[in-house]
């Protein structure tokens, strides 16, 4: 088993409710378990497209999928939850997945790259991966922490919890 951390966007139609939809689909992925889940933060779109804020999370599971099976099955749930892959990169969207780390692995191929190349450049990313694990390593990187402090915080709102 591995573990597995994901990251989720979506700005279309209720994003708050596809990122939690997608973390449920998570739950039922195949020989995964999920382990642990952060806030939901509110984020302003990449690029320079005029489109909706994001909603993002990120999610660790144990899971015993190989990484391009694993990439797979997100795709499937993205396309579940009515993905359309006809706009450009960082167009509105109503739920992406991002496979941002694999354990310890590192992957270069044009279908999956590992760790996910945005995560450095992320504040949305980073900060709910530090959120779960303050002392989260990214291989080839170094400690998010260092990474984040960087960055900065510019953009982004943690959301209160439904249930707090
Ligand atoms: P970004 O990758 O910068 O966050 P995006 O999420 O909008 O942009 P997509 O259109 O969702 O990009 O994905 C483009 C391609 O990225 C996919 O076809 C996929 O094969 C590839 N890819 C490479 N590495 C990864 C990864 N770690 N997680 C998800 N997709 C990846
Ligand atoms: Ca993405
Ligand atoms: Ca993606």
């Amino acid at each position: 088993m591995t573990l597995a951390w994901i990251g989720l966007g979506s700005n279309l139609a209720d994003p708050q409710a596809q990122v939690r939809s997608g973390i449920e689909a998570l739950a039922h992925l195949p020989g995964s378990a999920i382990r642990a889940q952060s806030s939901l933060y509110r984020s302003k779109p990449l690029g320079n497209l005029a489109q909706p804020d994001y909603i993002n999370a990120v999610v660790s599971i144990e899971t015993a999928l190989p990484p391009f099976e694993l990439l797979h099955a997100l795709q499937t749930i993205e396309r579940d939850h009515g993905r359309d892959r006809s706009g450009s990169r960082w167009s509105p969207r109503t739920l992406d997945l991002d496979l941002l780390l694999y354990g310890d692995s590192q992957i270069l191929s044009d279908e999956l790259t590992i760790p996910h190349p945005g995560i450095p450049q992320r504040n949305f990313v980073l900060c709910p991966l530090l959120e779960i694990d303050s002392k989260m390593r990214i291989p080839g990187w170094g400690p998010a922490r260092e990474i984040l402090e960087r960055i900065g915080m510019q953009g982004i709102e943690k959301l209160k919890r439904p249930d707090s």
